[in-house]
C-alpha cells in the first residue's frame, strides 16, 4: 500500500487564535475552512508544503472534538495518510486484524472518503485513512465543483433523466490531445497526477418506452484499474436509479453510444457464482455492428478500452442486436454516426414535440471540448471527429439543441450559443 502524509489534525477551543499563531509565527495562511456536520466539526485548513495541518472546533457540546477537549484539552488530533484506494486498504488492515474504528469509508472534509483506525493499533495515534476527492490536488479540493444529479427534465411529449455512475479521472494532456496544458487547465484544472476529474453520466429517456443510453464503468473493475483512474462510485448507478424512481427492471432497451469501458461497464455485472450476465433482465441491448467488430477484433491501440466481459455476455444471452448507421433504437430515438473517436463511435439523437436532445458521448465528453479543434488524444480519427464537430456546432447553435456532455464533472447538459463569434454553453441541467 502506498500512502502520503496528507494532513496532521489539532484539536483547538479557539480556531481563529491558533490560525493568528500559525500565521504570524510561521507565515501559515488558512486557505478555506469547512463545516463538517455529521461530526458537528469546523476545520481550518492551512497548507503547510505538500502537507496541510487541519485545526479542529467543535461546534456542539458533547461533540467527538469536544469531548476530546474536555477529557484531554488542546492538542494533537490525529495524522491522516492519504491512500488511492482506500477500500482495498480497509480490506487489507482487517485481513492482517488491524482494529478499525470504521470497516467502511464515510464522506469526510473536501469531499474526501476517510476511516478511522483505533489508537490502541497505531502506537497511540488515531490515524485517519484519506481517499481524496477525484481530481483534489494535495491540500486543495477538487478545483471544479462536481455535479452528481439525477437531473430530470421533460422534453416534448417524453422525459429526459440523466444520471450518475460515479466519477473517474484522466489524464489532462490526454483528454485534450494537441490543446496546450495553459489553454485547457483554465477550465478543467489538473490534480497534482495530471488528472481531471470526469464524470460517468448515463441517460434514461422515458416515452413510449424506457431506454438508457450507455451505463457506466459498473462494478467489475478490478482495485489496480480502480486506483488508476481514481475511481469513485461512492454514488453510482444502482443509487442514481433509485433516485430517479426507477429500476433495473423499468428499462426496456439499453444502447451503447460504443463499446469502450467507461460506457458499457454496467451493461453487465458478476453474479456470486462468477458468471457475467446482462444486468437489465428485462432489456433488449442495441449496439453498432461495425463497433461490435472492432471491439471483437483489438488492437494495440484500443485494446486497454475494449473490455470483452461488458459486451460478449449479452450476446451469449442472445439480448444483444446489432444495427447499422442512422438506425431508430426507440420510437425518435437514432443513432447518428459520428466515427472520429471510434470508426463507428454514435451519437445518439431524441426527437419529441419539435425538439431534438443529442447524447454526444465521447463527440463533446465535457463542455470545454466545444473549440472544434479540442479533440481528445484518445480519438483514433482525430481528423474526422474535427470534421464532424465543425459541421455539429453550426447545426446545434442553429436548432438549439439541448446537448448532453456525458463525462463533464459539473455539468449534464446544455445548449450551444454563440454571441460575437464566441461559443458557450448555456447550462440546462
Ligand atoms: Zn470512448
Ligand atoms: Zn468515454
Amino acid at each position: 500500500m502506498k500512502v502520503r502524509l496528507d494532513h496532521v489534525g489539532i484539536a483547538v477551543s479557539d480556531a481563529e487564535t491558533a490560525a493568528a499563531f500559525y500565521r504570524e509565527r510561521f507565515g501559515l495562511q488558512v486557505s478555506h475552512v469547512e463545516q463538517v456536520a455529521s461530526q458537528q466539526v469546523r476545520a481550518h485548513f492551512l497548507p503547510a508544503g505538500e502537507c496541510q495541518l487541519e485545526l479542529l472546533e467543535a461546534t456542539a457540546p458533547g461533540s467527538p472534538i469536544a469531548r476530546f477537549l474536555e477529557k484531554r484539552g488542546p492538542g494533537l488530533h490525529h495524522v491522516a495518510l492519504a491512500v488511492d484506494d482506500i477500500h482495498g486498504a480497509l480490506a487489507m488492515l482487517k485481513t492482517a486484524g488491524v482494529r478499525l474504528v470504521d470497516e467502511t469509508p464515510r464522506a469526510g472534509a473536501e469531499g474526501a472518503l476517510v476511516a478511522f483506525l483505533h489508537p490502541s493499533a497505531a502506537h497511540g495515534v488515531l490515524v485517519e485513512l484519506k481517499q481524496p476527492a477525484v481530481g483534489a490536488a494535495a491540500g486543495r479540493p477538487p478545483a471544479v465543483p462536481l455535479f452528481r444529479g439525477p437531473a430530470r427534465m421533460p422534453f416534448g411529449d417524453v422525459e429526459l433523466v440523466s444520471l450518475s455512475d460515479g466519477f473517474f479521472a484522466l489524464d489532462g494532456g490526454a483528454m485534450f490531445g494537441v490543446v496546450p496544458r495553459t489553454l485547457w487547465e483554465k477550465r478543467l484544472p489538473p490534480d497534482d497526477r495530471h488528472r481531471i476529474p470526469l464524470g460517468m453520466r448515463p441517460l434514461v429517456v422515458r416515452g413510449a418506452e424506457t431506454v438508457l443510453i450507455d451505463a457506466g464503468c459498473g462494478d467489475k473493475m478490478d482495485a489496480k484499474s480502480a486506483a488508476i483512474y481514481a475511481l469513485d462510485r461512492s454514488y453510482h448507478l444502482a443509487h442514481a436509479l433509485a433516485d430517479a424512481g426507477l429500476s433495473v427492471d423499468d428499462i426496456d432497451v439499453v444502447v451503447a453510444s460504443h463499446l469502450h469501458f467507461d460506457h458499457v461497464g454496467g451493461f453487465t455485472e458478476r453474479r456470486a457464482d462468477g458468471r457475467v450476465v446482462p444486468r437489465f433482465p428485462r432489456a433488449r441491448y442495441l449496439a453498432h455492428a461495425g463497433e461490435w467488430h472492432d471491439a471483437t477484433h483489438p488492437h494495440e491501440r484500443n485494446r486497454a478500452s475494449y473490455l470483452p466481459e461488458n459486451f460478449l455476455p449479452l450476446m451469449d444471452a442472445g439480448v444483444l442486436t446489432l444495427v447499422e448507421d442512422d438506425a431508430e433504437l426507440s420510437p425518435g430515438i437514432h443513432f447518428r454516426r459520428s466515427g472520429g473517436h471510434t470508426a463507428h463511435h454514435q451519437v445518439v439523437t431524441i426527437a419529441s414535440g419539435g425538439r431534438t436532445a443529442v447524447f454526444a458521448a465521447d463527440m463533446y465528453p465535457t463542455s470545454a471540448h466545444l473549440p472544434d479543434p479540442w479533440v481528445m488524444g484518445y480519438d483514433l480519427y482525430p481528423v474526422d471527429t474535427l470534421a464532424f464537430k465543425r459541421a455539429f456546432a453550426l447545426e446545434a447553435i442553429e436548432r438549439e439543441y439541448l446537448v448532453f456532455f456525458e463525462h463533464d464533472p459539473s455539468m449534464a447538459a446544455g445548449i450551444l450559443r454563440e454571441r460575437d463569434g464566441k461559443r458557450t454553453v448555456e447550462r440546462v441541467l
